[in-house]
């Protein structure tokens, strides 16, 4: 399985596919090479948790 990441660098913003392996370590952008570390936790936001059940009606 492998984490899409936005490449931090805002000259860049390159779109990288690194390995969930990665994450809590530091990768390096192919295209600018900036060190970056992955963040543990997972990095799409605005994603809803799937806890509550969509309530019927
Ligand atoms: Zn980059």
């Amino acid at each position: 399985m492998t984490i899409t990441i936005l490449c931090p660098n805002l000259r860049c913003r390159a779109v990288l596919s690194v390995p969930d392996k990665v994450r809590g370590r530091k990768v390096r952008c192919s295209q600018c090479g900036t060190a970056f570390a992955i963040p543990a936790a997972s990095p799409n936001p605005g994603k809803p948790a799937k806890e509550k059940p969509a309530p019927s009606e």
